[in-house]
């Protein structure tokens, strides 16, 4: 090869290396520019984002992300995430064109979550509610085993804490690769809602946005106490064109919209999106005095033994404290200590609370995430307890937590 030749490979290559870099840019958020799907208008994205993602040409509601639709609806710095960590795995092995493992790493990177939903519990113009938002940008906000299992522990929550619960649905359905799995959080989540409904009498109510259909209209969105939906949005449970195929009927036009499910009968009420904060907080001021509202016991045998509370206060500290360690690794000083002395205490109240049994011995330090929360499911079994010690090594002066696992002598 020449000099020149390899020259010229070399721009080529560079070339085509730049071009793909400036063909992913645009996708998704990043881009300054979208499309209305409604009226077509082209609109700058920066001021779509301010107007709450309305086109201003027809007023058409845009998707949203769940952490946009959390910043609109609870407010400012009262947002407390639950679950943050539990993450999917991928129990069918599933692959299509592209393996499932992949594909749900691919989205847990462009979204920044580990599923398609968020939830939490926070402030609605001063009222403390239970919120989940599903977020389509996750493979279509489907429904695997992590968003049901969220969603049933948000409910659990709700119901031991007597909150009022919101759930801000848009989803494509099911999560196919994960299969009957996924199908099985549809029942799950009804059972925790029977519980939360009817044993508490508590307030639900679901936000339907486009599109909700699915598995989602067939379980917890369609069983809200009372069901919004956002004006226009798409809400049904099989496709236009399956059931067009399946009755060899033509359907009308605005067929599976809120509009048409509110005439008959589906739906409560359509809130458009600037207004639906408002609505809300309108809604469960006067469902407060409600006379046979009650706090809610999840039914013995499904009860978990550490209390949803002291589990999530102890993952938060935990966070923190490794936060501040990774911030300065170098300065390992007293407020660290601190926050260790803090965790320690959360976790000798969660020993106290079931210290009957001694169990055995191994030390181990605790280093991530996947120990503590191992850490937190035995404890639940009792087979562990917790101790702080303050190593001191030669190399650096560092406090170390140590958990001991006792055997039992029973
Ligand atoms: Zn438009």
């Amino acid at each position: 090869m020449s000099m020149l030749a390899w020259i010229e490979d070399q721009r080529k290559i560079k070339l085509l290396n730049t071009l793909k870099k400036t063909k992913t840019l645009p996708e998704g958020s990043q881009g300054l520019w979208t499309r209305c799907e409604n009226c077509g208008v082209i609109l700058y994205v920066k001021h779509l984002k301010e107007n709450q993602s309305i086109c201003f040409g027809c007023g058409y509601h845009l998707q949203m992300n769940s952490q946009e639709r959390i910043t609109h609806l609870i407010d400012a710095g009262t947002w407390r995430p639950l679950d943050e960590i539990v993450s999917p795995c991928d129990p069918l092995q599933f692959c299509d064109q592209k393996k499932y493992i992949d594909r749900l790493k691919d989205a847990q990177e462009k979204t920044g979550l580990q599923d398609a939903i968020q939830t939490g519990t926070g402030m609605l113009d001063g009222i403390p509610v239970a919120l989940g938002v599903m977020d389509f940008n996750f493979m279509g906000g489907s429904m695997g085993s992590v968003v049901g299992e969220k969603i049933t522990r948000l409910i659990e929550y709700a119901t031991q804490e007597g909150l009022t619960l919101i759930l801000v649905c848009a989803s494509g359905g099911a999560r196919m690769q994960e299969g009957i799995l996924s199908l099985m959080q549809m029942a799950k989540i009804s059972a925790a809602l029977q519980v939360y409904q009817s044993e508490a009498n508590l307030l639900y109510i679901s936000v339907l946005t486009s599109p909700t259909t699915g598995g989602i209209t067939a379980s917890f969105g369609m069983l809200g106490d009372l069901i919004f939906a956002e004006p226009k949005a798409l809400i049904g449970f099989a496709g236009r064109r399956v059931i067009e195929q399946t009755l060899q009927e033509q359907l009308p036009d605005d067929f599976q919209t809120a509009e048409y499910l509110l005439h008959h009968g589906l739906l409560d009420l359509i809130v458009p999106r600037f207004f639906l904060k408002q609505a809300l907080s309108e809604t469960i001021n006067f469902y407060k005095e409600a006379p046979f509202k009650r706090k809610g016991v999840i039914p013995y045998g499904i009860q978990r033994k550490v209390s949803f509370i002291t589990e999530e206060k102890v993952r938060r500290k935990w966070y923190n404290v490794e936060r501040n360690s990774s911030k300065n690794e170098t300065a390992t000083n007293k407020d660290d200590s601190s926050s260790y002395l803090e965790i320690l205490k959360s976790f000798q109240n969660l020993v106290d609370s079931f210290d009957e049994k001694k169990l055995t011995k191994t030390n181990e330090e605790m280093q991530n995430k996947e120990e503590i929360n191992e850490t937190i499911a035995n404890m639940s079994n009792r087979e562990i307890e917790w101790r702080y010690s303050s190593l001191t090594s030669n190399n650096n002066q560092k406090n170390t937590f140590i958990f001991e696992k006792i055997l039992c002598n029973y």
